[in-house]
């Protein structure tokens, strides 16, 4: 077998891996096994890569192709190590920013280094796929740097709103229509710098204009555009791999960036085109009367009165850790006879599946984990709702108020139980920087200070308001 056959076939190997790994990845249960494979399949096609790249490259290409391996996979085992579970989506980010700047490399070392057996209307097909790869390649690198700053709280995650954004995006477009065309009948460096300036510009623009609360979507669009960044180098550079892995990967961002939209009430070409997320005009930001507080040992007598109780986590649950005790909780009540649940809105915390993935590592069962669209009509039947470090995802104003940054965004409706108590540090605002209406209801109590340790302080609570009725049962028999 030749080394062209041995590596198309470790290719064929390897895509099939990465569409395992993909399917593995959609459920908990087969999530470790789905991680496995991918890793098996990535080693598989980087040794094919190596192995037919090496067939022409001189023993100097060899070692900077080593060194870089040795380099990368450094990098990249550090920052997986050391990344917080909160710190993912940004990690996430400045991955898509590195495929945006190789698909760019590639695109331009595509222009310098023209097949010579290319003429005619290939070498113009050629052409088209070297702007397509820049033009791709650097949206995402700079979309996913802003995506970085914003989610790293570098910058303001507040829209930029700059006059006549969609005039600018729509121009962008149209000049990369016209730049291409004008590349492939009359291919010049200018016209390649002019492309990948309007892309770079393009793509900062567009997601700097992008609200907070739109985030998610973001995330999982640049993912997308990574794909297809990846896929447009894969056409040139004839290597089918990442056409296909391309792909994969560009085709499964598009379908989780439409859930996403679609949890959110949120039409996928508006938030692409930076149109929602523009900043609350009618004084969100202040408080909007008076707040009541509660604190853990009344939390805890609340709770052992309780018949039914849901517990709401957000991003402040992944912040303080607090998964573990508050998986002890659940347990504690359930023994007690209460019915406990988790509402889980589907861009709680700060990426997809993050709670689910928290509670699962606690060994919450699967069970009485629901989805916000299986338990919100649950919620006027149930005594408490336990808020935990959850904010824009609990947000009525997403219903109430039209003129809100996230109004029309679905949320968890934890006001229509008995009484909501809510766990966080400070009246502060969440991601989408929108005041809460909750916090002043009625039937609200804000338990202040770091979830775990309230949480630690409620257990606590449990075991002392036993204690008297174990005291009392002892003396009576
Ligand atoms: P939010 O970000 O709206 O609010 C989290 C709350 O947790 C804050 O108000 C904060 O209040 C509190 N908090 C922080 N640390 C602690 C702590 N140690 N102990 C107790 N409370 C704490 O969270 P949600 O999960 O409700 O909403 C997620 C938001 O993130 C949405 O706007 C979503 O669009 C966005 N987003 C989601 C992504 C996803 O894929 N899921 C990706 C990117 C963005 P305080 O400071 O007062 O403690």
């Amino acid at each position: 077998m030749t080394t062209v056959t041995a590596a198309q076939a470790a290719y064929v190997v390897a895509a099939l891996l990465f569409i395992l790994s993909l399917a593995g990845l959609s459920q908990h249960r087969t999530s470790r096994s789905g991680v496995v494979w991918g890793i098996t399949g990535m080693v598989i096609a980087l040794a094919a890569t190596i192995g037919l790249a090496s067939r022409s490259i001189t023993a100097t290409g060899l070692v900077l192709i080593a060194v870089a391996t040795a380099l990368g996979a450094g990098i990249g085992l550090w920052r997986a190590r050391v990344v917080e579970m909160t710190g993912m989506p940004e990690l996430i980010a400045i991955m898509h920013s590195l495929v945006g700047l190789a698909a760019v490399f590639v695109g331009w070392n595509g222009y310098l280094d023209v097949d010579a057996e290319l003429t005619g209307s290939l070498l113009g097909i050629h052409h088209a796929e070297v702007f397509i790869g820049v033009f791709i390649g650097a949206v995402t690198f700079t979309g996913s740097v802003v995506a970085y700053l914003k989610l790293a709280a570098r910058i303001d995650s507040r829209p930029l709103t700059l006059p006549g954004k969609h005039i600018l995006n729509i121009g962008a477009l149209v000049a990369f229509v016209g730049l291409t065309i004008a590349f492939v009948a009359r291919p010049g460096m200018g016209l390649l710098i002019a492309v990948t300036v309007v892309a770079l510009a393009l793509g900062a623009h567009l997601v700097a204009s992008i609200g907070g609360g739109d985030m998610p979507v973001v995330v999982s669009m640049l993912n997308s555009y990574s794909g297809w960044a990846a896929a447009a180098s894969g056409f040139l550079l004839a290597n089918d791999l990442l056409i296909v892995t391309g792909a994969l990967v560009g085709s499964s961002g598009a379908y989780l960036s439409y859930i996403m939209c679609k949890a959110m009430n949120r039409s996928f070409l508006s938030v692409i085109a930076g149109g929602f997320g523009t900043p609350a005009e009618d004084g969100e930001h202040g408080e909007q009367g008076e707040h009541r507080e509660i604190d853990a040992e009344e939390t805890a007598a609340l709770l052992r009165d309780a018949t039914s109780v849901i517990i709401a986590p957000g991003y402040g649950m992944a912040v303080a850790q607090a998964q573990y005790p508050v998986a002890e909780l659940a347990r504690r009540l359930r023994e007690r006879g209460v019915e406990v649940r988790f509402g889980i809105h589907p861009v709680a915390g700060r990426l997809p599946g993050h709670m689910n993935v928290l509670l699962a590592e606690a060994n919450v069962p699967y069970d009485i984990v629901l989805e916000m669209d299986e338990i919100n009509d649950d919620f006027p039947a149930t005594s408490v709702v336990l808020v935990i470090g959850a904010n824009d995802t609990v947000n009525p104003a997403a219903i109430d108020n039209p003129a809100s940054p996230i109004a029309g965004m679905p949320v968890l409706h934890v006001w229509e139980a008995g009484q909501v108590v809510v766990f966080k540090r400070s009246m502060a605002v969440g991601y989408a920087g929108v005041q809460n209406p909750l916090f002043f209801r009625e039937n609200t109590r804000m338990l202040f200070g770091d979830a775990k340790q309230r949480v630690e302080d409620i257990l606590r609570g449990l075991d002392s308001l036993d204690t008297p009725t174990q005291a009392m049962a002892t003396t009576s028999r």
